[in-house]
């Protein structure tokens, strides 16, 4: 068996759980304000103007429906046994507080249903919605927070619509409230070199965030960013240079944090560019070759003071 050279999400949840966990995505019918003009029209520079995640909400099945269909399918292919459900589309608490409340009673009544991970922006939460978020009857809630990189001059490059202090405040907020936060971040964004990702993963370090998604940036259709890409003003990273780049950032990172994934993967047709981001067997071949190439365990070169930092 191959050495475990970090700490995975399998891991972790075979460690809290006894059975097979598998994440279902659920499309709730939530937007994002850097979507809809209150703060932009045009997103983040590399999003898919469509949202993340299956489809199946704009198609119109309710959740209760979107998890049968996902339901059987992991069950039968992976003999999953129980379930997290994945609020993956666009900013997952953004809008009425009873929306939100409606979704999650929804969600705790679904069978098997052990816990909850939920993606949004860290300024769509405040107190009220983390209340809520960590009152519900799940065994297991991840709030997946993006950050993409921890360089406000990258952020505003990005149209990201807020800074890293703001990511700061809704994490210390959240754990407050004993909910884990799984930090987004990017490699390869446009104008950062690796010393900048490396210094986000630094920054995360010193924040009490239990966990981390690690992504390679990829040219989206229909982004802002494919426009860079085709005039020739963003250049995407090689593979080799990405495995490089997580290598170093599963050095830097604290030990105790879970990685939830270690690439980015493109929806069906929505990939322009690099053509390795949709092989993610290769991508993942890469990233352990490099890792065991170098001998890098996570956290062989955090150093603790970082905790400081932010
Ligand atoms: S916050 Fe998410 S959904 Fe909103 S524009 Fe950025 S990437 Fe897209």
């Amino acid at each position: 068996m191959a050495q475990q050279r970090f700490f995975t999400l399998a891991e972790y949840l075979r460690r809290r759980f006894s059975l097979r966990v598998r994440k279902i995505p659920l499309d709730a019918g939530f937007f994002c304000p850097n979507r809809d003009g209150v703060l932009s029209f045009a997103g983040c520079s590399f999003c898919n103007p469509h949202g993340s995640g299956s489809g199946l909400g704009k198609q119109g099945l309710s959740l209760a429906q979107q998890w049968e269909y996902w339901k059987e399918r992991l069950s039968r292919k992976h003999h999953a046994e129980t379930f997290l459900a994945y609020l993956q589309s666009f900013s997952n608490t953004y809008g009425s507080i009873d929306k939100l409340r409606s979704v999650l009673s929804e969600i705790a009544r679904l069978p098997d249903c052990i816990g909850l991970c939920l993606g949004t922006r860290p300024d769509c939460l405040g107190g009220e919605k983390l209340d809520l978020i960590a009152s519900q009857p799940f065994s297991e809630t991840w709030l997946e927070l993006g950050l993409q990189s921890s360089n406000d001059e990258t952020l505003a490059r990005i149209n990201r619509g807020h800074n890293a202090a703001c990511f700061a405040a809704a994490v210390r907020q959240a754990a407050d409230k004993d909910l884990a936060v799984c930090a987004h971040v990017i490699a390869g964004l446009p104008g950062e070199t690796p010393e900048d990702f490396l210094e986000t993963i630094r920054f995360l370090n010193g924040l009490p965030i239990r966990g981390v998604k690690l992504h390679n940036l990829y040219v989206c259709r229909g982004s802002t960013l494919a426009g860079d890409w085709r005039n020739g003003s963003y250049i995407p990273l090689s593979l080799a240079s990405y495995a490089d780049q997580v290598a170093r950032a599963v050095a830097a990172l604290r030990p105790d944090i879970v990685v939830h994934r270690l690439n980015g993967d493109p929806a069906p047709g929505e990939l322009l560019a690099p053509d390795w981001a949709g092989r993610k067997t290769d991508v993942l071949n890469a990233v352990h070759a490099k890792l065991q190439a170098r001998n890098v365990f996570q956290g062989q070169l955090y150093r603790p003071k970082e905790s400081i930092c932010a």
